[in-house]
């Protein structure tokens, strides 16, 4: 019988869920538990495929839009936010609904009721389409906030009153890539007002830091998370910004075995939505094809817990 070949395996640390999906994967689990099932979801909770598919198998029922919601179910909002119209309408139909917009994200919307009611027009740095996004223009009249998604966005832009401008982000972009549209910003309009703290959140730039760290070492890197995950997405281009291959997969079943073609030193991390049992799962299956060498390269060490909804708090 032929030896199995080496692989060494650097796991990045922090990786896998934030403190946000955490509570939101539990706001809805509680919901279920006290409510009974179905309880309704409007979005996918987080964005990841195997987290709502548990969430289903336990009574969820995930929808994109209230209006498919009936009048005497409970509903939860993802971790996302929404618009103020979603709990306003909520509210007029009596609807018993739970918010699990990330405390990081709601924190942003309260800066951009702010900006707005100090009389400035936000340039808001995100991707056009992301829930999060739609959710915080949505927390101001139309036409107080103008999106930009990159640099070219950035220098294209002809505010109609250029001294009266606030910047604010969406919370899972790329550290560097922000930076520079920032840097294009403040060039083009000195008296652009920053935000009080740094909207880009610690989960994602902690885990930005840690798939860098690793990367400078691996020969490739495999990142665990959804394609529609904004935060995963970004720790694939941090990766081969580094100029190292770099790939992001659902689950271990998705792996093309010849993305290890010539990789003795492999990275490993997951998005913040990413459960560490895909992590796991992904180790045990590399085990079938090589002698795994594994080892935790930690940056930084994440204490951080948001508070339930009330309510909910006593259920837990
Ligand atoms: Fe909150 Fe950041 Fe996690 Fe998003 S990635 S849910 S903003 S902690």
């Amino acid at each position: 019988m032929s030896e199995k070949p080496v692989l060494d395996l650097l796991i990045a640390a922090p990786r896998g869920f934030c403190a946000g999906v955490d509570r939101a994967i539990r706001i809805v689990e509680l919901a279920i538990e006290k409510h009974g099932a179905p309880v309704y979801v409007r979005h996918e909770i987080v964005h990841n495929k195997f987290v709502v598919d548990s969430l289903k198998a336990r009574g969820a029922i995930f929808v994109e839009e209230l209006t498919e919601v009936p009048n005497d179910a409970p509903v939860v909002f993802s971790a996302h936010g929404v618009p103020k119209s979603v709990p306003a309408n909520a509210e007029a139909r009596g609807l018993d609904y739970l918010d699990a917009t990330c405390p990081l994200v709601s924190k942003v919307h309260r800066q951009a009721e702010r900006l707005v009611a100090a009389g400035h027009h936000i340039i808001f740095i995100g991707h056009a389409g992301h829930p999060e996004v739609i959710g915080t223009f949505g927390q101001v009249p139309e036409g107080a906030m103008t999106l930009v998604e990159n640099v070219r966005d950035a220098e294209a832009l002809t505010p109609a009153n250029p001294d009266n401008l606030a910047f604010l982000t969406q919370t899972t972009l790329s550290v560097d890539d922000t930076a520079e549209v920032v840097r294009t910003l403040q060039r083009r309009f000195p008296s652009i007002s920053a935000p009080r703290g740094e909207d880009i959140c610690y989960a994602t730039s902690n885990r930005q830091a840690a798939v860098k760290a690793i990367a400078a070492t691996c020969d490739a890197v495999l990142v665990i998370g959804a394609p529609n995950s904004s935060n995963s997405v970004r720790l694939v281009e941090v990766a081969e910004r580094e100029g190292i291959r770099a790939a992001l997969i659902q689950r271990a079943t998705d792996l093309d075995w010849s993305f290890l073609d010539g990789v003795a030193k492999l990275g490993l991390t997951a998005g913040a939505s990413a459960p560490e049992l895909l992590v796991r799962e992904l180790v045990d299956h590399l085990a079938t094809r090589f002698t795994v060498n594994e080892s935790e390269v930690e940056t930084t060490r994440e204490s951080i817990a948001f508070k339930l909804p009330r309510g909910l708090e006593t259920a837990a």
